[in-house]
């Protein structure tokens, strides 16, 4: 299980996205991509865990409906 970095470091996806889709992680409030095509509530750190449980194919929660 690798450790995330600090909080202070944003999400590698943040660095890599428009600025204006840098949002904070909803678990534990890094910079990360959440916004726009691809984006995610979550960084990598805390989709992790999610992902194992319910599976890769998981990439975005309650969009459903
Ligand atoms: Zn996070």
């Amino acid at each position: 299980m690798t450790t995330p970095p600090p909080l202070s470091e944003p999400d590698p996806s943040a660095l890599i996205c428009p600025g204006d889709r840098v949002g904070l992680c909803a678990g534990c409030q890094r910079k990360t991509h959440r916004y726009g095509s691809g984006g995610s509530p979550l960084c990598q750190w805390c989709m992790e865990p999610v992902q194992e449980k319910w599976g890769a194919g998981v990439r975005y929660i309650s969009t459903r409906g």
